[in-house]
């Protein structure tokens, strides 16, 4: 492709809403335009990005067996009415009428529809295994749309969805799709890592994020420093302490007044004690039953835990009056002691080990010394229920816990039955009988990739993409201006790279040496080549790898072969090929 006819509006400056750099970078090199909130128009090198990304994990959904399907992005509402996500998936879900005053929303997702067509068509066992992927224009109303690419309402997703006779297939499936992301995350030049993530109902191993690890990441990863467990924050667990629970004497239970004194850090101060001396009680609603959460005062409760230890399909938190119920108190000073009865009590592990703790009084302005929780209140349970922190010991090899930053780019799940149930997904087993099938869904942010690719990989001159997704792997650069040789001889490099497969753009503009350096570097082709009077005059091209900024020289006369061992050296940095 030759620049001088090609569509690429660049930007001097960085636009005032970009927050992160891969929306600077986006915007700058002329890849997106905003067309709305959280909307956006790919730009032709976008769209070249986009498309190498798509196609790569295309590739890799092939190799695993999976086949391409497209399915609508217009969703009829019966469908969401089916699985009851109609009501549940509030309002991120686009909903709209047609002319006829029938319900629709645009797809955020395609549960429902793959489904409702593998439903009607798959009726015998000896149809499955089976595993269907698209790559689509996914809608989703986000409360805060942001970052560019990063979160949109309107995005390109790729979506696998596998269908299988049993337990057994759908976790040979899983792992499947598992190593599928794996290969593809590779080739797509991201430094990434899978970690756990939280499998709700469904339990066990099988909700897997694949995070690209970069310090503007959103999500916090929970890794171990001497072994491969790695964990998002929801999802990581916390063994029990050693040591069963202690019945150490306590000091009979007296209350103290703390008039004013809500939150934890108010009543430490005041009374002068460490907030690990109090124990936190926190009061929500699950499914319209009462129950308390006890964590440590300096503990953060995990709501994901809690709600895996609980089940149920909704929880709130109490609200104020709720509260008032409960505890005969106003918001702040609730304990386990005393709550009004038939409210279940969990607390988290952690305080099976202390006794003698500091909490709420029930009562307006009002705390309580030297509670026991085995003596003073009923707990019904002890389990895991706090966010982990990195003075935790890794919960598998007790090694060092670190925090890092990530992006989500990726997401297998075990479904299970959860919608085939719903949705009477069935078919018949060996005997003749009618059985479920056992889902799984595999999701990939196409064109958060994109973005994500950047994050990871930028300088102050702008981004550096990896070989295999750049909008084009090389810019070749001619510093000809009114010099006819150098000129045809660019022209000629420039065909004698097209016929070797390069994916080579060709900056043939009347535009100043700087404008196209800045510009090689803003755009971030990996390898650039530049052809200039003297360097004819010499018999060599230079060529420069982005990442490294090295430069080297490369014979004219052996163009073809040294061009191939320079270019073959710079995908293998990128742990390509
Ligand atoms: P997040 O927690 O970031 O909102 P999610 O859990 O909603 O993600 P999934 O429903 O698992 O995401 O979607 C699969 C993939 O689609 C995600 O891993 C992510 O890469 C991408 N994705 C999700 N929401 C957006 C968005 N608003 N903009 C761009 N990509 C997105
Ligand atoms: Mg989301």
């Amino acid at each position: 492709m030759k620049l001088s006819r090609y569509y690429i509006p660049t930007l001097k400056e960085d636009p005032a809403e970009a927050e992160v750099v891969s929306h600077k970078l986006l915007m700058r090199a002329g890849m997106i335009r905003k067309l709305t909130s959280g909307i956006y128009n790919y730009l032709p090198l976008g769209l070249r990005s986009l498309n190498k990304v798509a196609d790569i994990v295309r590739e890799e959904m092939d190799n695993a067996g999976a086949m391409e399907v497209l399915m609508p992005s217009v969703q009829p509402a019966d469908l969401w009415q089916e699985t009851g996500r109609w009501d549940y998936y509030g309002k991120e879900l686009l909903r709209f009428n047609d002319r006829h005053g029938r319900d629709y929303c645009l797809g955020p997702t395609h549960e429902e529809v793959i489904t409702d067509l593998v439903r009607g068509e798959v009726r015998s066992y000896k149809q499955l295994p089976v595993n269907l992927y698209q790559v689509q224009t996914k809608f989703r109303d986000e409360i805060r749309p942001r970052f560019g690419l990063m979160r949109g309402r309107e995005f390109i997703m790729k979506d696998a969805y596998s269908f299988d006779k049993d337990e057994a297939g759908a976790e040979e499936s899983y792992w499947n799709m598992f190593e599928a992301y794996k290969k593809a995350f590779t080739r797509l030049g991201l430094r990434f890592k899978p970690v756990q993530a939280d499998s709700g109902a469904i339990g066990g191993d099988f909700s897997h994020e694949f995070m690209v690890l970069a310090d503007t990441g959103e999500d916090t990863i929970a890794s171990c420093k001497a072994c491969d467990f790695a964990a998002n924050l929801e999802k990581a667990r916390i063994n029990k302490p050693e040591g069963g629970c202690a019945e150490a004497e306590c000091p009979a239970l007296e209350e103290i007044a703390t008039p004013g004194k809500h939150t934890v850090e108010e009543v430490c101060e005041f009374l002068g004690v460490d907030p690990s001396a109090l124990v936190k009680t926190l009061l929500f609603v699950v499914d319209g039953e009462p129950v308390a959460a006890l964590v440590r005062g300096d503990r953060e409760l995990n709501d994901a835990k809690l709600r895996n230890l609980i089940g149920g399909d909704e929880i709130d938190m109490a609200d104020e009056a709720l509260v008032r119920e409960l505890t005969g108190a106003p918001v702040g000073f609730a304990g386990p002691q005393s709550l009004k009865k038939g409210v279940r009590i969990v607390a988290d592990n952690e305080l099976c080990l202390g006794t003698d703790w500091i909490a709420g009084g029930n009562k307006a302005d009002t705390h309580v010394m030297h509670l026991s929780l085995g003596r003073d209140c009923e707990i019904e349970q002890y389990a895991d229920l706090r966010v982990i922190t990195e003075s935790d010991p890794c919960p598998e090899c007790n090694g060092e816990i670190e925090f890092t930053k990530g992006i989500e780019v990726g997401h297998v799940f075990k479904l299970g039955l959860k919608y085939s149930e719903k949705m009477n997904a069935t078919f018949l087993d060996e005997n003749g009988k009618e059985q479920f099938m056992v889902m799984g869904c595999y999701g990939i942010g196409i064109s958060r990739i994109v973005a994500s690719a950047i994050e990871q990989n930028h300088d102050e001159n702008g981004a550096i993409f990896p070989p295999s997704i750049a909008p084009f792997e090389a810019c070749l650069i001619s510093l000809g201006g009114k010099d006819e040789a150098v000129n045809e001889k660019a022209e000629d490099l420039y065909a004698q790279l097209k016929s070797m497969g390069i994916d080579v753009c060709y900056d043939d503009r009347k535009e100043r040496p700087g404008v196209k350096f800045a510009d090689a570097d803003l755009i971030g082709y990996p390898m650039q080549l530049v052809l200039g009077g003297k360097g004819l005059q010499n018999g060599i091209i230079e060529a420069k790898d982005r990442k490294t900024g090295e430069r080297i020289e490369l014979p004219l006369d052996n163009f073809a072969e040294a061009f191939t061992q320079w270019r073959d050296s710079i995908w293998q940095a990128w742990g390509l090929k």
